[in-house]
C-alpha cells in the first residue's frame, strides 16, 4: 500500500512510510478495531485489517487537524473529527475541527490518533455555526474553495449530516471500505442541481473514490438524495475494488 500522504510505498512489516515517516496501524474494515502489530485478521469478527494512518497529537496539531477525545477517568469514548482534543470538559459543539490557514488542497484524515481508532466525521469539522446560515454561506464557500481532495484512512466508518458542508471546490473524496455509514449528502452544493456558488458556476461533479467494489458500497447507508445526486451526475462513483 501507498502512504495516504506522500505516495511512498510503506514498509509492509513496519506499516511505516520509509520516505516521510508517517505511521500506519492495521484497522479492521468491519468493526472498526485497531489491530495488534501483525495482525492481518480482526480476532474479535474476522475482519481483514487494513493499515489506517495513525498521528500524534502534534501531527495532526500541524496538519490543522482537531479530535475530539472525550474521555473519562480511564476511558476513551468514541473519537470524532471535530471539536477540540482535551474532551475532559466534554466541550465539542461549535468548534471547527479543520483549522489549517490556508486550507491544503489535498486534506488527508487519519483513522487513528496515537493508536485509537478514530470513528467519524463530525458535523462541524469544516464549518460551525454561522457558516451554515445561508446568508454567510458564500463567505464559506470561498475559504473551503481551495480543498480539491479529501481522503479519508481506512478505519473510519461513519460521514455526518454535515460533514463536507461547504466544500465549494472538492473534486475528489477518497473513502475506505470501513465506511458503514455516509450522511452527508452534497445538498449544499448542488440543491436542485441549480447554481449555488453565487457566482453563476454551477459545481462541478465529485467523484467519490472508493477503495472497495461496488457491492461492497450497497453496504454503506446513503440518503435517497444522495442516490438523486448520483444519477443526475452530480456524484460520479469510482470503485478501486479491493
Ligand atoms: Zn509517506
Ligand atoms: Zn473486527
Amino acid at each position: 500500500m501507498k502512504c495516504e500522504l506522500c505516495f511512498g510505498e510503506l514498509d509492509a512489516e513496519t506499516l511505516r512510510c520509509p520516505s516521510c515517516g508517517a505511521k500506519y496501524t492495521p484497522v479492521c474494515v468491519n468493526c472498526g478495531r485497531a489491530l495488534a502489530p501483525g495482525e492481518t485478521l480482526c480476532p474479535a469478527c474476522g475482519g481483514e485489517g487494513l493499515p489506517g494512518l495513525d498521528m500524534t497529537r502534534q501531527g495532526l496539531t500541524e496538519a490543522g487537524i482537531k479530535c475530539f477525545m472525550p474521555y473519562a477517568g480511564d476511558r476513551v469514548y468514541d473519537i470524532y473529527f471535530g471539536g477540540n482534543h482535551d474532551g475532559g470538559g466534554w466541550e465539542f459543539h461549535n468548534l471547527r475541527g479543520y483549522v489549517r490557514e490556508p486550507p491544503q488542497p489535498r486534506v488527508v484524515l487519519p483513522a487513528l490518533v496515537e493508536g485509537r481508532p478514530i470513528y467519524g466525521i463530525w458535523n462541524e469539522f469544516f464549518c460551525v455555526g454561522d457558516e451554515f446560515v445561508p446568508e454567510k454561506q458564500e463567505a464559506a464557500f470561498a475559504r473551503m474553495m481551495q480543498i480539491r481532495e479529501i481522503v479519508v484512512s481506512n478505519g473510519v466508518r461513519e460521514a455526518f449530516t454535515y460533514a463536507f458542508f461547504n466544500c465549494a471546490g472538492l473534486e475528489t473524496l477518497e473513502l475506505p471500505r470501513s465506511m458503514v455509514s455516509m450522511k452527508y449528502d452534497f445538498y449544499d452544493l448542488f440543491m436542485d442541481g441549480e447554481e449555488v456558488m453565487g457566482n453563476g458556476v454551477k459545481k462541478t461533479p465529485v467523484t467519490i473514490r472508493y477503495r472497495g467494489t461496488e457491492e461492497d458500497w450497497r453496504r454503506v447507508a446513503v440518503t435517497s438524495r444522495f442516490q438523486d445526486y448520483v444519477a443526475m451526475g452530480c456524484i460520479k462513483m469510482e470503485y478501486l475494488g479491493r
